[in-house]
């Protein structure tokens, strides 16, 4: 199924290869004129679809709270405590409420453990390419696989890659990527910021765009500019 494709057979929320079922965003008992909408599913594993129930929390605006993982960016509102792989909400106005109530409906908590063994092991190979007087296939092999796109886990590495909470990640990364290039192509499909971040994130990786495809507009240039 494409939507779930989409997601490299993960969960949408808590990340993990688990068994996966149709999430309706909009639950089906208070909105059933959405069940069948294919914008109103989601890839959800089964401890995510049973904790979440059919909650449903509303701000003062009466917009949805939970966060959409295809329409909002994640880093935007939520972060992981470098040190426990623990989330956190973004402290800013706003955003705050709205991953407190998704860290909430979904227990993302439950897989703080495995969050922080995929930053720790990321660490790791990455030193291990720093370190190495020529990097071993073995370690290419390990750091291709530790950011192959259907790797669980990942959203606490793309934050590594993209906006480091841990000051020394910035560093490790760039040295790894200097010394690695490679490691800008097996992240490339995945690791993509949103288009206002470039300058606002200073990652310590550089985006790359994917290679367009054929029929698709290859650069902003080509689209009618606006005249504001
Ligand atoms: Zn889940």
């Amino acid at each position: 199924m494409w939507l779930f494709s989409c997601f490299h057979g993960k969960c949408a929320y808590c990340e993990q290869i688990a068994p996966l079922t149709g999430e309706h965003v909009f639950p089906r008992s208070a909105y059933p004129a959405r069940m069948f909408r294919w914008n109103n599913l989601l890839p959800v594993c089964r401890n995510c679809n049973s904790a979440r129930g059919e909650a449903m929390p509303l701000g003062l605006d009466g917009a949805p709270l939970l966060l959409d993982p295809t329409r909002d960016e994640p880093l935007d509102y939520l972060s992981w405590y470098p040190l426990t792989g623990a989330t956190m909400g973004c402290p800013l106005p706003g955003r705050r409420e709205r991953a407190q109530a998704t860290r909430v409906a979904f227990a993302l908590r439950l897989y703080d453990g495995e969050r922080l063994h995929a930053a720790k092991d990321l660490r790791f190979l990455f030193a291990r390419v720093i370190q190495e007087s020529e990097v071993s296939e073995e370690t290419k092999e390990r750091l291709r696989a530790h950011l192959s796109p259907s790797r669980p886990w990942l959203g606490i590495v793309r934050e590594m890659l993209l906006k480091p909470a841990q000051d020394s990640d910035r560093p490790l990364a760039q040295a790894a990527i200097a010394k690695l290039p490679e490691i800008q192509d097996w992240v490339s499909s995945w690791l993509r910021p949103p288009e206002w971040a470039a300058q606002a994130w200073p990652a310590p990786i550089a985006a790359r765009a994917p290679a367009p495809s054929a029929g698709e507009p290859t650069a902003d240039k080509e689209r009618p500019t606006s005249s504001r």
